[in-house]
């Protein structure tokens, strides 16, 4: 048995637009087996069935307790101090308490443990992540890109080196990298704050090899991830797409898997099994 149907029976859907639904599963499943370079770009939406809310839309954690500040990463550079002093206080942001509390107890879901079974059958070669909760990696998915950080780890906003977040103490002056001697920050990546080089490097390189992209789980309108689709459909490639509501990629998408990520992966990657068995 899958690992990814440990928690999950039967393999059709079996909602009102099931018929409908599992054609289309069939067909993304064919995609994905005819493909060579399957890149999975995932966001907030894997993540709800694992307790962590999203930002946006009408249960999102800003819609509900106010959106931070979007000159976080100005602020920190002009006082780390300040910033340091504020992440230590548990109580200083009820926000981003929530938000971490929330990562703190969540465990990965079939959705992650789907992508992760993909790249153990080799099909799935790499996974953009814009998530910040390292479920992916907790599911066992090694081919991991964060996109934004991980907001289990720290890193030196200079030579981009990362740190466990339990290594590092704050002792009232913010820590500063022994490699390079720059300022270390939360590795998430803050509003304002360029994505690190080498990330954002690493992305544009699978990207450019990617022949299929699984969009899962994101509004695809935070840039530049938002982009990447794009970019394989401009170079011939098919993207699919898994989310309940529509969104900005649903129009451009080959297919468009309407679910929840925790419901379709796990069906489609057995379909893809079942392909690959009959030597598609
Ligand atoms: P988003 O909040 O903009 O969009 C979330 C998408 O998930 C929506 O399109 C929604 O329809 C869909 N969705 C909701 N429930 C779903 C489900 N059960 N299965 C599948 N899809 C579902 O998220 P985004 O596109 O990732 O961009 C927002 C930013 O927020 C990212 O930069 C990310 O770093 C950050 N974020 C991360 C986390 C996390 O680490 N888990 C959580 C919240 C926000
Ligand atoms: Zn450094």
């Amino acid at each position: 048995m899958l690992a990814t149907q440990r928690r999950f029976k039967g393999t059709h859907l079996k909602t009102p637009s099931a018929a409908t639904t599992n054609e289309k599963i069939e067909d993304a499943a064919t995609l994905i087996v005819e493909s060579e370079y399957v890149v999975a770009l995932t966001g907030a939406g894997i993540s709800v069935e694992s307790g962590v809310p999203t930002f946006r839309g009408p249960d999102g954690i800003w819609s509900k307790l106010g959106q931070p500040t979007t000159n976080g990463y100005k602020l920190f550079v002009e006082n780390p101090t300040a910033w340091w002093e504020q992440y230590v206080s548990s109580t200083a942001d009820p926000t981003r308490a929530k938000f971490r509390d929330a990562i703190d107890k969540a465990v990965p879901n079939p959705g992650h443990d789907a992508l992760a079974e993909l790249e153990r059958l080799d099909v799935l070669k790499a996974t953009i992540t814009q998530n910040v909760d390292g479920l992916h990696t907790l599911a066992g998915s090694e081919l991991i890109i964060e996109i934004h950080g991980n907001r289990n780890f720290f890193r030196c906003i200079g030579c981009e080196k990362r740190w466990p977040r339990t290594e590092l103490v704050f002792k009232g002056q913010p820590p500063r990298c022994p490699e390079c001697g720059d300022l270390i920050k939360s590795d998430t990546v803050m509003f304002g704050e360029p994505i690190p080089r080498g990330t954002l490097d690493r992305c544009y390189e699978v990207t450019e090899r990617c022949d299929c992209m699984i969009a899962a789980g994101t509004s695809a309108s935070v840039y530049p991830a938002a982009n990447l689709p794009n970019r394989v459909l401009a170079q011939g490639g098919v993207v699919i797409e898994i989310n309940p509501n529509t969104t900005k990629l649903s129009d451009r998408a080959d297919v468009t898997l309407q679910g929840t990520t925790s419901e379709i992966l796990p069906i489609l990657v057995e379909r893809v099994v079942a392909l690959k068995r009959r030597g598609r």
